[in-house]
């Protein structure tokens, strides 16, 4: 791996030889390192002032021990993490995952991209990052809710409403956030818009928990529009995971005319030739918390497959990985490009690995990048944050429709700033580039002591 600048080479060997381990986070930053080749070379300010240094080391990592008691009064201990990656334009913003993969690694990976996926909404927010090793799977709501409080004893001295304002992510629903809120409450004596993802009779925001996977199809639709003349209407579409992101992708690309015919989780995947019957996902995974699989019990025609990744060979016109990291690999992607994928737009942070992004590219797939394709959900958020400042309530159209101009003008962003820099098309180097540039600005603004 050779960068042609000796700065961004410099920069990326230092990280390997101080983060060798945290392969996660290495990707996430050689991809955005390497869309800024033309920018760093045009603009001799940012090794100047140090900026890819700067801007790749966090500004704070907070790991914490977690302990806490399960249902048969035995002590449990997890370990915590909060990190507050750059607060250049904004409060750290960003979301919080349970999840037994969860490591430093993984939680610097999506503090890292939420500094310019935060940036490319245009709204005033910082990046960051948090979460536990903790697995919500089989545990009583008792038990999450003493999870949730342990946490937040020791996250509530590290954040607030002008500082860090956290999120949900895999693992943290509704539910979670509204025992992380309870406890912030109860420690700080102050009702502040500290969270963002909370319940609509304390703060909440209407279409919060819609709006990363319908932002992902606002997104998505915008890039068809204007690169292929093209749309949903009509279009097959296979969706990866059944959780928040999944589900709500798959009633926006539905009612924009898509039928969607497959969705998984970490097992296996349903697939269903008729279209997906949404509200049977929702009551199994939404209601009763229960696997994929079920659906096959309860609607005739459709299938279960163990094993998840074997989700890519459903013939499709439209893939949204919506699950995980590096679920969509070098096999997936040739998987989807035999069967005629025209797009494939990231839902999931991070979802496609290296190989399978490059392939999508050189054979001409339109291919939309988490940072820019999924900050519906964290521009939401930031209006969340307005209304909770406003004290205020705002319709859910009113929500929506910020939402949808937002993904709109990410799109184009991300569309400008590639044909700026001689990448026309490649929304990847284009949403790094226009995420990045904002943030460097302020850093440079803002001096070096800052
Ligand atoms: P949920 O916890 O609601 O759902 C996660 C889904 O992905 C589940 O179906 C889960 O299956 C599956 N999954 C999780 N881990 C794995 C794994 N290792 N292998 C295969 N499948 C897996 O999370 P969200 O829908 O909120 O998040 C999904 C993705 O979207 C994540 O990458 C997240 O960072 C990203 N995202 C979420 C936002 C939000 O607003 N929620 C905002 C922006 C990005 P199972 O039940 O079997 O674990």
């Amino acid at each position: 791996m050779a960068f042609k600048s000796s700065y961004l080479q410099r920069v990326y060997d230092g990280l390997v030889e101080r983060n060798g381990e945290q392969k996660e986070f290495l990707q996430a930053a050689y991809e955005v390192l390497e869309s800024l080749e033309p920018v760093v070379a045009q603009n001799p300010k940012l090794e100047e002032e140090g900026i890819i240094e700067r801007i790749v080391e966090p500004e704070r990592i907070i790991m914490f021990r977690v302990s806490w008691l399960d249902d048969n009064g035995k002590v449990q201990v997890n370990r915590g993490y909060r990190v507050q990656f750059n607060s250049a334009i904004g409060p750290y913003k960003g979301g919080l995952r349970l999840h037994p993969s969860v490591n430093l690694s993984v939680i610097k990976f999506l503090g890292f991209e939420q500094i310019f996926k935060n940036s490319l909404t245009g709204l005033p927010i910082g990046g960051g990052k948090g979460g536990s090793d903790f697995d919500p799977k089989g545990k009583s709501d008792r038990e999450i809710m003493r999870f949730c409080q342990s946490f937040m004893t020791e996250l509530s001295k590290h954040i607030g409403a002008d500082t860090d304002v956290p999120a949900g992510d895999i693992g943290v629903g509704g539910r979670e956030i509204g025992y992380l809120y309870g406890q912030y409450k109860r420690l700080r004596n102050e009702f502040t818009g500290v969270l963002t993802g909370k319940g609509l009779t304390y703060g909440g925001s209407l279409a919060r928990t819609e709006a990363t996977g319908y932002g992902l199809c606002y997104y998505t639709e915008e890039m068809l529009k204007c690169m292929k003349n093209e749309s949903f209407k009509g279009k097959t579409v296979v969706i990866s995971g059944s959780g928040n992101v999944a589900i709500y992708a798959n009633q926006k690309a539905t009612q924009l005319g898509g039928k969607v015919v497959a969705m998984s989780d970490s097992n296996g995947y349903i697939y269903d030739p008729n279209g997906i019957n949404l509200d049977v996902v929702k009551q199994i995974k939404e209601v009763e918390r229960g696997r994929i699989k079920e659906y096959v019990d309860r609607v005739s025609g459709a299938e279960y497959h163990e094993g998840c990744r074997n989700i890519w060979t459903v013939k499709c016109d439209i893939a949204l990985p919506c699950a995980t990291q590096n679920e969509l690999d070098e096999d997936g992607a040739k998987a989807l490009i035999a069967n005629g994928v025209m797009a494939v737009a990231e839902g999931a942070n991070m979802p496609s690995t290296p190989e399978a992004v490059t392939l999508f590219q050189s054979k001409g797939i339109l291919f939309a990048p988490a940072k820019a394709s999924n900050a519906g959900g964290v521009a939401t958020s930031a209006l969340e944050m307005s209304q909770n400042s406003e004290r205020l309530h705002w319709s859910f159209d009113e929500v929506d429709g910020k939402l949808h101009d937002i993904m709109v003008n990410i799109f184009h962003a991300c569309d400008d700033a590639a044909k700026k820099y001689g990448c026309e098309g490649n929304l990847v180097a284009g949403a790094n580039i226009a995420g990045f540039e904002k943030v460097a600005d302020a850093m440079i603004a803002q001096g070096v002591a800052y």
